[in-house]
């Protein structure tokens, strides 16, 4: 009796911490305003156009950064060179500096473990014939709608000090049209082989602005899916009953046409939303802030503020941290001093019966030293004499676990 009250108990508080985490939500995306949504629209459409090649792209660039610093992200431009023959097979090459904005709200928990919420920001128009095309490139749906309703996600975590237990990472993706060539980028620096783990989850927003349907509760979103990522998809279905009024539509239909599929090539598990019709104005001149719903986007950006709440905020997705997967103790008795550090770095092992190896990482995930480790040996030194000031992590495996630990690099 005495067992069966203390599991009664327990049930108890459980479904009462889940309730609140869920009234906790629902009054988070009750803030979720069609007007600060189509602000964040006009805004965009207002720089006339966001083609990758554009003079203006750094201006863009530089105004979404500003956006989000002013709801707390810590944000970098992170540039990469881009040139190319585009349209394709047209004998135009166009080159240049491309820039992804990079917004991080900084985990409680697990600062390496990042949930990350993305948009690209340029658009292309192909108007009539060959001439004029990309002056004009209002790209409202696509993908205004996407940034806004990320902007809008990130006013409302800020107005309402959400804290993040993973690092939550806003991407803004640039040269989205001409290949996906932005999440390339982001990827392949942040999300080499040996760092993939490190990023639980991508939520991706493509063109969520667009709908004819007049009965909301007739409406319909695509849940773009991707193997391995079954997780995350089954939460966007059942969050769309919890949190919205749309119905969802679970597709592997155009999953290789944003930049969620990129990072899914990485093994990121990712999730693409999406409107369920799609605009008749795509990549035209006419894809302008008048043929957008914005209460239909409203119920898209809840679903995305559920999901980065109960991924990011919460901590009912699935642990990808390395730090997590490494018990207490070896996790206490893995040190490495002095941090900062200018000459030799001093490690203190845990006691693994096989040995283990430490890495050192630069922030974009190279491997900059590697060495292993004899049987039960407790003691190491790294020389960073040669190395260049910066963040760095050192990384260390064994059979049975890897700790990562964060060592600035300071002569
Ligand atoms: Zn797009």
């Amino acid at each position: 009796m005495k067992r069966f009250l203390i599991v009664l108990l327990c049930l108890f508080f459980f479904c009462f911490k889940v309730d609140a985490q869920q009234d906790e939500i629902v009054a988070l995306c009750s803030q979720i305003n069609a007007d600060s949504l189509r602000a964040n629209v006009e805004a965009l459409e207002g720089f006339g156009s966001r083609y990758a090649f554009n003079e203006n792209r750094k201006d863009i660039a530089e105004y979404l950064k500003s956006r989000l610093e002013s709801y707390g992200f810590n944000v970098v431009l992170d540039s990469f060179y881009l040139e190319m023959e585009y349209p394709y097979s047209s004998g135009i090459m166009n080159s240049g500096w491309q820039y992804n904005v990079v917004g991080k709200k900084e985990g409680m928990w697990t600062e390496d473990t990042t949930i990350h919420l993305s948009a690209h920001y340029d658009a292309v128009s192909f108007k009539e014939g060959f001439e004029n095309y990309f002056f004009v490139a209002p790209g409202a749906d696509d993908n205004a709608s996407g940034v806004a309703a990320v902007l809008e996600i990130a006013r409302i975590f800020s107005d309402n000090a959400v804290s993040p237990i993973k690092t939550l990472v806003v991407d803004f993706f640039a040269a989205e049209e001409q290949g996906l060539k932005g999440s390339n980028d982001r990827i392949t620096k942040t999300a080499n082989p040996q760092w993939k783990e490190f990023i639980g989850g991508i939520i991706n927003l493509d063109m969520v602005g667009y709908n004819t349907e007049l009965n909301p509760q007739a409406r319909k979103v695509n849940i773009i899916k991707y193997d391995g990522s079954e997780e995350l998809t089954q939460m966007a279905v059942d969050y769309c009953g919890l949190y919205t009024s749309l119905l969802p539509m679970e597709t592997y239909e155009n999953n290789n046409a944003s930049d969620s599929y990129i990072f899914n090539c990485y093994s990121v598990r990712a999730v693409f939303l999406s409107e369920h019709e799609f605009t008749p104005h795509y990549h035209t001149e006419r894809d302008i802030v008048e043929t957008l719903d914005f209460d239909y986007m409203k119920e898209i950006t809840k679903l995305a503020l559920a999901l980065v709440y109960e991924t990011a905020v919460n901590n009912n997705y699935v642990e990808v941290s390395l730090n997590e997967t490494a018990s207490s103790s070896a996790k206490d008795s893995f040190e490495a001093y002095p941090n900062p550090v200018s000459g030799t770095l001093h490690c203190r092992l845990p006691y693994f019966e096989d040995g283990c190896t430490l890495s050192l990482y630069s922030a974009e995930g190279k491997m900059i030293l590697y060495s292993a480790n004899k049987k039960g040996q407790t003691k190491m030194e790294i020389d960073l004499n040669g190395v260049e000031n910066g963040i760095y992590f050192l990384r260390l495996e064994s059979n049975s676990q890897a700790i990562t630990k964060k060592i600035i690099v300071h002569h």
